[in-house]
C-alpha cells in the first residue's frame, strides 16, 4: 500500500491541480469549466468507499473461512478418505470456496460501475472544453494556440483523476487489511510480574478460582493445593476440566477471579518466561514437527549437548528405535510426526521434557489404547520424568495412579472428593464408581 498505491494516487492528484493552476493563468474561463465538473466525481469516491467496506469485510471474511477448511480438508484426509468423502462431496469446502468465487466477483464488479459513472462524468470535462472552448474561439475570447493547449493537455487532467479513482477503490480493500492488522496488535499482552520474582518453592494452590470459556463456567470456586515434589492425579469425567486446570497452570489463559499461586506468589507475579521455563507439559495430542528427531527433542532445551539429547531419549525409552532408524537422531520426522507411532510420539515427547528437566510436571495421560509394550515403555519414562517434580497427571486409566500421593476428583468444575486411592474407593463416591467401571471394562472379552 504505502510503496505502491500511496504514492501513485498522490502524483494522480497533484498533477491535474498542477494543470488546472497553470491553465488559470491562461484562460481563466476555460480552466474554470474544465475543473467543473470535478466536484461531480467526488460523492462517488465516498460511494465506492462505503461499498468496499461493506463487501470488502465479508471478501475478507470468506478467504479466512476458505483457508481454514481447506487446513481442516488436509488435515482430515485420512478420514475423508475413509469415508469417501473426497473432492465436491466435502460440502463444507466446496460452500466456501462457492462463498469465495461470489464475493470475489463482487468485490470487483460493484465497484465497476460506480466507477465507470465517475470516469464518465470526468470524462464529459473533456466535451465541455471542447465546445466551450470552440465557441469562445469563434467569439475572439481565447486564441487558437491557447484552446490547442486545452485540448491537449485537458486529457491529462481527466485521466490521471480516473486512476486515483482506481487506487482509492484498491486503498479502501487494503484499509481493511490495515484494520485486522491493528486489531491484532491492539490486542493486549498477558500482564506478567517485573522479573524480580524468583520460585522459592513449587506447590500449586488454586483460591476460589472461577474461569470460563465463552461465558460458560469451567471451572466453578476451586480450591485445591498441589504440595511439591508430590504427585497429583486429576480425574473426573470427562469435560469436568482437568485439561482446563493444567492450561491455567501454565497461564494459556487467566483466571476470571480468584488466584493461581506458585511457592505462594501469584502465577501473574512472575515473569512469563520464568513461569513457563518451569513448567514441563506432556500433551495427550503430540505435535512433532517436520525436522529431524535431534532437532525435536532438543525443543526441551534449545543449547542441548549431543550426550544430553541422547541421554533423555534412553530414559524416555527412545533410543532404541531412534537407532533403529535409517538416519538415526538425523531422521527427519513428517509433519505431526505422521512417520511414527502413537506410542512412540508420546515417548519422544516425554523425552522432551525430560531434558528440559522443569521442576513443574504437567502430564495428559494418553487416551488412545497403546500395545502392552508401548505402554511399559512409556510409564517407564514417566517414572524417570517424574522423580523428585511436582507433578499434576490427568488420568485416564485410574490403575496408573493407585500410588498417587492426591487424588482429585473433579466434576463440573470442582472438587467432589480427594485422597488417596484406598481412601477413595472406601468413600463409595464419584471416584468409587468410575473405578468400578474401569475394571469392568477390564474385564471385557470379544
Ligand atoms: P476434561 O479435560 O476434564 O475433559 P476440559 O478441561 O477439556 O475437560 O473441558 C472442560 C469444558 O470446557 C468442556 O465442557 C469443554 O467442552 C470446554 N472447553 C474446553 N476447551 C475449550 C475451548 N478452548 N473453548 C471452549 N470450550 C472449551
Amino acid at each position: 500500500m504505502v510503496t505502491h498505491l500511496v504514492p501513485q494516487f498522490f502524483g494522480a492528484v497533484t498533477m491535474p491541480l498542477v494543470l488546472i493552476c497553470g491553465l488559470f493563468f491562461f484562460n481563466w474561463k476555460l480552466a474554470l469549466i474544465a475543473a467543473l465538473v470535478i466536484p461531480f466525481a467526488l460523492p462517488f469516491s465516498r460511494l465506492t468507499k462505503w461499498l468496499m467496506k461493506k463487501i470488502g469485510t465479508k471478501h475478507l471474511k470468506v478467504k479466512v473461512t476458505a483457508a481454514s477448511r481447506m487446513i481442516e480438508y488436509i488435515q482430515g484426509i485420512k478420514l475423508i478418505k475413509a469415508f469417501n468423502l473426497g473432492g465436491t462431496k466435502f460440502e463444507r469446502l466446496e460452500k466456501s470456496f462457492r462463498d469465495l468465487k461470489d464475493l470475489s466477483i463482487r468485490v470487483e464488479a460493484v465497484p465497476g460501475p460506480i466507477i465507470i459513472l465517475s470516469s464518465a462524468i470526468l470524462n464529459s470535462g473533456m466535451v465541455l472544453i471542447i465546445l466551450v472552448g470552440f465557441s469562445m474561439l469563434l467569439n475572439l475570447e481565447v486564441s487558437l494556440p491557447v484552446y490547442v493547449m486545452f485540448l491537449v493537455l485537458g486529457v491529462h487532467i481527466y485521466q490521471p483523476l480516473m486512476h486515483s479513482l482506481m487506487f482509492m477503490g484498491e486503498m479502501n480493500y487494503m484499509q481493511l487489511g490495515v484494520e485486522r492488522v491493528e486489531q491484532l496488535r491492539n490486542t493486549p499482552l498477558l500482564s506478567e510480574g517485573e522479573g524480580n520474582e524468583k520460585f522459592e518453592d513449587y506447590n500449586i494452590e488454586f483460591r476460589n478460582a472461577i474461569f470460563s470459556y465463552n461465558n460458560t463456567h469451567v471451572i466453578d470456586g476451586l480450591n485445591i493445593t498441589i504440595p511439591a515434589k508430590k504427585l497429583t492425579a486429576l480425574v473426573g469425567p470427562s469435560g469436568s476440566g482437568k485439561t482446563t486446570i493444567t492450561r491455567l497452570i501454565a497461564r494459556f489463559w487467566d483466571l476470571d477471579s480468584g488466584e493461581i499461586m506458585i511457592g505462594g506468589k501469584s502465577i501473574k507475579s512472575y515473569q512469563v518466561d520464568s513461569l513457563l521455563s518451569n513448567i514441563a507439559i506432556v500433551f495427550q495430542d503430540v505435535y512433532l514437527f517436520n525436522d529431524t528427531i535431534y532437532n525435536n527433542i532438543r525443543i526441551g532445551k534449545e543449547n542441548a549437548t549431543m550426550d544430553e539429547i541422547v541421554s533423555a531419549a534412553k530414559a524416555a525409552q527412545c533410543h532404541d528405535f531412534i537407532e533403529a532408524m535409517t538416519n538415526k537422531y538425523d531422521t527427519v520426522i513428517g509433519e505431526g510426526g505422521s512417520t511414527l507411532s502413537g506410542g512412540e510420539k508420546q515417548r519422544i515427547s516425554i523425552a522432551r521434557a525430560i531434558l528440559k528437566n522443569a521442576p513443574i510436571i504437567l502430564l495428559d495421560e494418553a487416551t488412545a489404547s497403546l500395545d502392552p509394550e508401548n505402554e511399559l515403555h512409556i510409564q517407564q519414562a514417566i517414572n524417570d520424568l517424574i522423580q523428585n517434580k511436582t507433578v499434576v497427571v490427568i488420568a485416564h486409566r485410574l490403575n496408573t495412579i493407585r500410588q498417587a500421593d492426591n487424588i482429585i476428583v473433579l466434576d463440573k468444575g470442582h472438587v467432589v472428593e480427594q485422597g488417596k486411592h484406598e481412601n477413595l474407593l472406601s468413600q463409595k463416591g464419584l471416584y468409587y464408581s468410575m473405578w468400578e467401571e474401569q475394571q469392568r471394562v477390564k474385564g471385557w472379552k470379544f
